[in-house]
Order: structure tokens, then C-alpha cells, then sequence
């Protein structure tokens, strides 16, 4: 099985190099921000959709960089794949601006990057590589790693340099073979991602719980303390930087707690489980409500990317239930569904059968008992069963047709 996978390190640059990765980024960024401008011009200059001229991809839009260069020297002093991979990446963007206008999405226009505002990062081809306690890049030359690299499996395409807060990291891209993954022999698990707990889960016989560090929660004191400092710090000064530096670094820590958790979990459960059964929760939905902390906190979208691509890796089954299937009303000991739970009835109570089980708990139940009769009919289990993320992109579920029943409570909180 072929594989993409990233190895990220961080990077220990003198002040010589911090100099130069600063500079690439920024480079980055004019090159974007001169690329959008440019297109936006194009568009405006030749607003007939059919007219050839108004479109500009990449490879045009490099050589007419190599023009504009030459007014700016300074540009000569970082890597050509700074701005190369600026207009790829402004390719991207615009089609896929285009392409959800034509599907219905919401996909926004590409926006201007601001300096201190906006991401820095750039990316680099060709010989890129690392040995050992260095990273070899074109035009930084090597940089010392904060840790010793592992011998990376498989090709390295590219490496793209990014900085968090006062950080530098170098991400390589690989293409690595792996071996036909065995599946794990272990249960099929009915997961429920809540609120109170992260996550329910049950295998057919027990349940149990795992609790998110609540990193954000946790820190949300901290958070709002920093916060406010910083909004009270004049503009431009040089508290004002401080006082971001010292917001990002939080922001960036609460990440990586998060970030821990979340794998060691998914990692844990492709590994040892046959099946995980899942629900398509509407992740966006109900950030826009008042749960939004908490949900975004315990990481639902990151725990959804994991599984679907570990479970891949690892030869387990991601079995995903769409957000119609009533997991939480449904009873799990006679069936019953109940119309009127609502999100506060921390406990199911069955009014057919008079059953009293935790609601989670019963959720759990009920994806378990969905993924075995899924598995059980293999016309379903087609269509349903996301096995390989190989033909689709990966990270994007497949839904499963389920009968289509009232929008699920959750939401509608
Ligand atoms: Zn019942």
C-alpha cells in the first residue's frame, strides 16, 4: 500500500538562519499576495467568463514573476520555490473556490495575507533532505533539528518550513510503501463523541470511558487573562508583541496537548479494533452554538481525520453512520425510539421497556450494533464501509444511507 505521510521536526536555527526563514515566509507571502492581486486584476481587466486571458495558472504566473523580480533584489536572497509554490498554492485555492461555487459549497475567495496575522510558512522541492541532527534545505543550507531525526521511510516530494509562535518546524512530505496492513482481530466498537466525556465506547459487552485532558477548558482562565492583556496593549508597541507571543505560545501548548491525546487514542483503537463505528456528527453545526468551546476543544474534526486515515494504515474498518441515525434516541434494549430526548436527559430512560442507561452509554450501544449489521450485509457494507481513503480525499467520510429521520437533537441545540 502506497502512503503519504508527513514527518515533522523542529527546527533549532542560529540567528543567521532565523533571519532567512523569516525572510522566505515573508517572501511567501509578497509572492501570494502579489499573485492574488494579480489575478483579481485579470479577472476585473477581462470580465467575459469564456475569454482565455482572464485566467493565469501557476506556470504563467511564475514567469511573469520572474519579470516583477527584478525590480525586487531581495527577493534573489531566498529559495525561487518560495514564490513558485506561493502560486501553486493560490492555484489551489482559486479552484477550489471555483469548484464549491459550482457544488454548492461555501468556499471563500482566497483572501490577502497580513503579516502577523496570517500563517508564515513556505514551502520547498527539490533537494531537500535530513541526516541525522540536520535538516538540508535549498538556500538555508543545513539546520540543526532540536531532536535527532529518524531515518525517514519511503521518498521525500517536499518539505514545507512553518513557525508556531516563536518556533520553527520542517515538515517532510513522504511517499513510503507500507506493508499490506493484517486486520486487528479485536471487537467492532460503537464510539460516541460527547460533551461530558470525549469519548463512550463500547465493544459489545463493557463500555468505557475516556476522558479528554481539557486542555483548552483547563487553560480557559489562562486564556482569557492573556487575552485581555493583549487587547489592552497599544497597537505596534512593543508590549503588544510580547503579549502575542505570549497568546500563541498558549495557543500552540493547548495544541499539542490535544494533539498527544488524540493520537495515542486513534492510534490505539485502529490498531486493536476489527471495526470503529462512528457517527457523522455535523462538527461545524454545532460549533456555531454556545457548546462551541467545548466542541472544539475535545477535538471532534482532528479525532475524525485520525481514524480515517489510521484505520487505513492499520487495516481496521471505519464504519461511519450518518448524522440521521438516531444513536442517541434509539433504546438500546427494546429498540424504541424516543421523539422527545432532549440534550439535557443525561440519562436514557426507556418509556416501552423502562430501561435507565447512561445516554452516552447507549449511543455507543446502538453505533456498535449498527457497525455489526452493517458488516453483517455486505450490499450495505459497500457502500458503507470506508476501507481505503485511496479513492476519495482522504479525511472525508463516506455516508452511510440510513432511512432519514428528524435532525438529531444535537444539532438542533
Ligand atoms: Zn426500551
Amino acid at each position: 500500500m502506497i502512503t503519504n505521510q508527513a514527518y515533522r521536526f523542529e527546527l533549532a536555527p542560529n540567528l543567521a538562519t532565523l533571519t532567512l526563514l523569516a525572510k522566505s515566509a515573508g517572501t511567501a507571502r509578497y509572492a501570494w499576495n502579489w499573485g492574488l492581486a494579480h489575478r483579481i486584476a485579470l479577472l476585473k481587466q477581462y470580465p467575459d467568463h469564456t475569454d482565455k486571458r482572464r485566467y493565469c495558472n501557476a506556470i504563467e504566473l511564475h514567469k511573469r514573476w520572474n519579470v516583477h523580480k527584478i525590480e525586487k533584489p531581495w527577493i534573489y536572497d531566498v529559495s525561487k520555490c518560495c514564490g513558485q509554490e506561493a502560486f501553486r498554492n493560490l492555484d489551489v485555492a482559486l479552484k477550489s473556490f471555483y469548484a464549491g461555487r459550482k457544488a454548492g459549497r461555501r468556499v471563500g475567495f482566497p483572501k490577502f495575507k497580513r503579516k502577523g496575522k496570517s500563517r508564515d510558512s513556505f514551502r520547498l522541492t527539490g533537494a531537500v533532505r535530513v541526516s541525522g541532527r540536520y535538516a538540508v534545505l535549498p538556500r538555508l543550507g543545513s539546520i540543526r533539528l532540536k531532536e535527532k531525526a529518524p531515518k525517514l521511510k519511503g521518498r521525500i516530494l517536499e518539505a514545507t518550513v512553518s513557525r508556531v509562535a516563536d518556533r520553527w518546524f520542517v515538515s517532510f512530505s513522504v511517499v513510503r510503501e507500507r506493508p499490506e496492513p493484517v486486520a486487528p482481530t479485536g471487537p467492532v466498537v460503537g464510539i460516541d463523541l460527547g460533551i461530558k466525556h470525549f469519548a463512550t465506547i463500547h465493544d459489545g459487552e463493557t463500555t468505557r470511558v475516556v476522558d479528554a485532558p481539557k486542555p483548552l477548558v483547563a487553560g480557559l482562565r489562562k486564556l482569557r487573562s492573556l487575552s485581555k492583556a493583549h487587547s489592552r496593549k497599544k497597537r505596534g508597541s512593543k508590549n503588544k508583541a510580547k503579549a502575542t507571543l505570549k497568546l500563541a505560545r498558549h495557543q500552540a501548548r493547548t495544541a499539542n496537548i490535544r494533539n498527544d491525546f488524540l493520537h495515542k487514542l486513534t492510534t490505539d483503537l485502529a490498531k486493536t479494533k476489527q471495526a470503529l463505528v462512528v457517527e457523522d456528527l455535523c462538527v461545524r453545526g454545532l460549533a456555531r452554538t454556545r457548546l462551541a468551546k467545548h466542541v472544539l476543544d475535545a477535538g471532534w474534526s482532528g479525532f475524525r481525520r485520525m481514524t480515517a486515515y489510521k484505520t487505513e494504515w492499520f487495516g481496521s474498518r471505519l464504519i461511519v453512520a450518518d448524522r440521521f441515525f438516531p444513536s442517541s434516541k434509539l433504546c438500546s434494549g427494546c429498540g424504541n425510539k424516543k421523539v422527545d430526548l432532549t440534550l439535557s436527559d443525561r440519562t436514557y430512560e426507556c418509556c416501552a421497556c423502562g430501561l435507565m442507561i447512561d445516554r452516552d452509554e447507549n449511543a455507543s450501544i446502538n453505533l456498535q450494533r449498527f457497525g455489526l449489521a452493517v458488516l453483517a450485509n455486505p450490499t450495505t457494507a459497500s457502500s458503507a464501509e470506508r476501507k481505503a481513503c485511496g479513492s476519495e480525499r482522504s479525511g472525508r467520510y463516506r455516508k452511510v444511507a440510513t432511512k432519514r429521520t428528524e435532525v438529531k437533537q444535537e444539532e438542533a441545540a
